[in-house]
């Protein structure tokens, strides 16, 4: 569903991607860590197009990313991305802050957006508020609906970055329920996060990052009983 396959990437002289080689299976959650500006957010923000990429091939759902035929928006349709400030529209409701992207890039009717917002905000257990604005809500209920607004456009992959960093602790664990109970339904996923909790649980791969490079992958259960470079094991001995 994801291919990176010597993916480059630089910002201005800076190497900040190196060789990046990295496929996602329709159906994975792969959990990407390591230490604070190693590229997480860049490698994630290349498969939708954030980031362009220098050189190398990035194919994602058929989409050859850094073609220039590649209509942007057609390649996004299929792509959501939940970001750890929410940036939801603070002067809009809760349901339209939902509804206005499938009304608008996907053409649907008013009344079929609301229904299929109805319906995501029942998953992510928080209907009731439906009529407030971000404002109103917790952190954690306005990263719900964050995730509530991705999947109403009926993405096939979810890109999540640092969902919960912005979060006080005691929200962290409803978020982290709704990502776990997508992952069971079988959404293909690509985590960055800081929760080893989460990647231990519900990954079926781990990626470690570090200075551009990915320097290992493997099964959680692997990883984290040993990891085989120096920088992983340092890196694990800070956070764990
Ligand atoms: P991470 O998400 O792992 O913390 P990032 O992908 O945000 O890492 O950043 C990787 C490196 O690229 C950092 O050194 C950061 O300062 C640099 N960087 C990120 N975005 C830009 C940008 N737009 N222009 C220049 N450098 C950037
Ligand atoms: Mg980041």
């Amino acid at each position: 569903m994801i291919s990176f396959q010597n993916v480059n990437k630089h910002y201005g002289q800076f190497h900040v991607l190196k060789n990046i080689n990295l496929e996602v299976q329709d159906g994975e959650v792969v959990v990407v860590i390591g230490p604070s500006g190693s590229g997480k957010s860049t490698m994630l923000r290349c498969i939708n197009r954030l980031e362009t990429i220098t050189d190398g091939d990035l194919s994602v759902n058929g989409f050859k990313v850094n073609d220039k035929k590649t209509n942007i928006n057609d390649l996004r349709k299929n792509i959501g991305m939940v970001f750890q400030h929410f940036n939801l529209y603070p002067h809009k409701t809760v349901l339209q802050n939902i509804t206005l992207a499938p009304i608008k890039a996907l053409g649907v009717d008013p009344k079929n957006a609301e229904e299929t917002a109805m319906y995501y905000l029942e998953k992510v257990g928080i209907p009731d508020k439906a009529k407030s604005y971000p404002s109103q809500l917790s952190g954690g209920q306005q990263q719900r609906v964050a995730i509530a607004r991705g999947l109403a456009m009926k993405p096939n992959v979810m890109l999540f970055d640092e969902p919960t960093s912005a979060l006080d602790p005691e929200m962290i664990g409803e978020v982290l329920e709704v990502m776990k109970s997508l992952a069971k339904e079988g959404m293909t996923m690509v985590v960055v996060t800081h929760e080893m909790g989460f990647a231990k649980e519900v990954a079926n791969r781990v990626v470690f990052m570090d200075q551009g490079q990915i320097l290992e992958e493997a099964r959680p259960s692997e990883f984290f009983a040993n990891p085989k470079t120096e920088r992983a094991q340092i890196f694990l001995k800070r956070v764990l």
